[in-house]
Parts: structure tokens; C-alpha cells; sequence
């Protein structure tokens, strides 16, 4: 489907869950927060019923994010129902990495083509710090069960924030051994995000050319997102970014994100977009349903403001774990 800015959207962010069993400080305060009621979330069957829809009006490649994933029960029946949608090309996951590994083999098997995992440094401590939760080695295990999964693509997200400026190159060095894109992540200003020091793009590239020289830009797209790509001399894998700030890159948008409560949000920045939950629920049909998906993208906004000093009155106020990344 076209937008109404002549953009074509096929491309949907599924959140499962507002729950997670890490709390990452541009994510989730530090005193936690009042998760939402069981009933307020789609259920499995109610999520696949509206990505059929979904891919009735043309979507062709689905991402499973949170809130974890991996912490709402039974992940891989979920995958199975969207596999079997006609249309449906990929189905792909964005994890901590912390339950991965055990779930692997039944993601796999019913259908996962893809896992990002996010990762912010490799030293122990600061994980800890910045995830407030000791468990590096469990999201370590999930990295590796990942790599080692034949034909499943792997990217590996850091948000570089300053404190963690001495693990950018150690975390990039993965992709010298493995098949692996290692991307780093402007810090977006949604929810705590906004009150945190940020890397851009540039200064990161100049640390990681700091240190094993000039990279070139490739061509290849990897995946559906908008991140670009750079190879080094040497390494296997590849160097990536996505610089919401300072590469802005609203013009290609391809994506819709529906969340854990069945809101179909059509731009990361704004809280606008349609309730399909009380239309899944009051017995609506199909053809409400898409018609309400249909309208909801033709007017998806032409771009996020996150360098505008000012705020507006349906900028999205809801913090990141309740939306998805
Ligand atoms: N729990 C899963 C994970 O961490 O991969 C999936 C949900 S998490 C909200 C998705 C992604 O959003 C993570 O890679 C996280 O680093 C990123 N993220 C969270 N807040 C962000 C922000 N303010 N700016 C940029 N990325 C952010
Ligand atoms: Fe959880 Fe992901 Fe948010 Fe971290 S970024 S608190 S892992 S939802």
C-alpha cells in the first residue's frame, strides 16, 4: 500500500509485550513500571488475524518486538500463525538476547528468519549498569545460539550513549569473525531517551575508523530497515548505522508498528494512528478492519520533528518498552 506521501509500506513492527526482564536506562525508569493488564493485549489469535489484514493491504515482512519478546509465553506459536499468511516473506525478532537461547530451536522451526539483538557493551559490569541487571552472560549465550543457527541473519543493535564509548570498537570487532552486522543506534528522544547524553553517527565513525581504518559505504540493504551499511578490510561481517538524528530518513519510511494493545501507530514520534483493538473486539468485520488499517496509513505523518526544541500536542509520550523500538 501506498502512503500518503507516495511511500510504499510493507514492512510492520508487531510489540508482544510491555513486560521485560531487563530495565535499560533509556528504556524503563529504574522503579519500574505498572505493566499493563493481560486482557488489554491482543491475544495470538487476535494478532494474526489482523496480520492477514495486514498483509491483505500489503505488508511482506513482519518484526516481533516488545517490551522481551521472549518473556510472553509461547513466542514460536505465534511465529508459526504468521508463517502460514500468504504473503508474509519474513518474520524476524528484535530480543535481548536473554531467553534466546533455549527458544532458538521452536523460533526456527516455525518459521524465524531473522533476530536482532540488542547489546550495548561487552563488559560486564557496565551491562549491569545499563540494563540494571546482571546477565551479560546469558545475553552472550543468545548472540552465539544466533550465529550459530544456519541461514538465520543476525544484527547485533548498540545505542551508543558516551559511557559506553570504549566498548563501540570491542562490539564492532564481532563482525570481524562472524557474519554478523553490528549497528549502532542514534539515541531517539521518546520517552527517557530524551533526557540522556547521545553518540551521533560521525563521532562513532570516527572512533571505529580510529581504530581499523577508513570503512567503505556499501550498497547491499540489509533487510527492510534503514540502516547503511560499511565493510572494513578484514572483517566478514558489516558496520551499520541508523541515524534517525542526524540522517534523517522519513523519506523512505516503509514501516507501521502495531503495539502490545492494538494501537496501529504510523510513526515512531507521533501517538496518532487507530484503535484496532476495539474494533477487533466489538465483532467488526474484515473489511472495517481494513478499511480502518487503510485510512490509518494513508495518513501516516510525512516525518518525525526529534530536532525540534518545541514539543506538539501528539508527540508520543509513552516510553519505548510500551512501543516497541
Ligand atoms: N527488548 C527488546 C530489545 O531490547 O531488543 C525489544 C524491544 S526494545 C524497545 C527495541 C530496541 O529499541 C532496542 O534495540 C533498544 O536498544 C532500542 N531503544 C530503546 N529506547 C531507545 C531510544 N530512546 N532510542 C533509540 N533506541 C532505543
Ligand atoms: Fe527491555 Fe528492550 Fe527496553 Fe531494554 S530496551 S528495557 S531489553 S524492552
Amino acid at each position: 500500500m501506498i502512503d500518503g506521501f507516495g511511500r510504499s509500506i510493507d514492512y510492520l513492527r508487531i510489540s508482544v509485550t510491555d513486560r521485560c526482564n531487563l530495565r535499560c536506562v533509556y528504556c524503563m525508569p529504574p522503579e519500574g513500571v505498572e505493566w499493563m493488564d493481560h486482557e488489554e493485549m491482543l491475544s495470538y489469535e487476535e494478532i494474526i488475524r489482523l496480520c492477514s489484514l495486514f498483509a491483505q493491504v500489503g505488508i511482506r515482512k513482519v518484526r516481533l518486538t516488545g517490551g522481551e519478546p521472549l518473556a510472553r509465553r509461547d513466542l514460536p506459536e505465534l511465529v508459526r500463525g504468521i508463517h502460514a499468511i500468504d504473503g508474509i516473506e519474513s518474520i524476524a525478532l528484535t530480543t535481548n538476547g536473554l531467553l534466546l537461547q533455549e527458544q532458538l530451536p521452536a523460533l526456527l522451526e516455525a518459521g524465524l528468519t531473522a533476530v536482532n539483538l540488542s547489546l550495548d557493551t561487552l563488559d560486564r559490569a557496565q551491562y549491569a549498569a545499563i540494563t540494571r541487571r546482571d546477565a551479560l552472560d546469558q545475553a552472550l549465550s543468545g548472540l552465539y545460539a544466533a550465529l550459530d543457527a544456519p541461514g538465520l541473519r543476525v544484527k547485533l543493535n548498540c545505542v551508543p550513549m558516551g559511557e559506553n564509548d570504549a566498548q563501540l570498537v570491542p562490539l564492532a570487532d564481532l563482525a570481524r569473525e562472524h557474519d554478523l552486522a553490528v549497528r549502532y543506534i542514534e539515541l531517539m528522544p521518546i520517552g527517557l531517551g530524551g533526557s540522556l547524553p547521545r553518540r551521533t553517527e560521525e563521532e562513532v565513525r570516527a572512533m571505529l575508523e580510529a581504530a581499523f581504518g577508513p570503512m567503505t559505504p556499501c550498497d547491499e540493504s540489509l533487510g527492510a530497515g534503514p540502516g547503511h551499511y560499511f565493510t572494513i578490510p578484514g572483517f566478514c561481517g558489516k558496520i551499520g548505522f541508523i541515524s534517525a538524528m542526524t540522517h534523517q530518513f522519513c523519506d523512505g519510511c516503509n514501516r507501521v508498528r502495531l503495539t502490545a494493545t492494538g494501537f496501529l501507530k504510523t510513526c515512531l514520534q507521533y501517538e496518532t494512528g487507530r484503535d484496532l483493538r476495539t474494533l477487533l473486539r466489538d465483532g467488526s468485520g474484515d473489511e472495517v478492519l481494513l478499511e480502518a488499517i487503510r485510512s490509518a496509513i494513508l495518513h501516516k505523518p510525512a516525518q518525525h520533528h526529534f530536532l525540534d526544541a518545541t514539543g506538539r500536542r501528539e508527540d508520543e509520550r509513552h516510553n519505548m518498552h510500551q512501543i516497541g523500538g
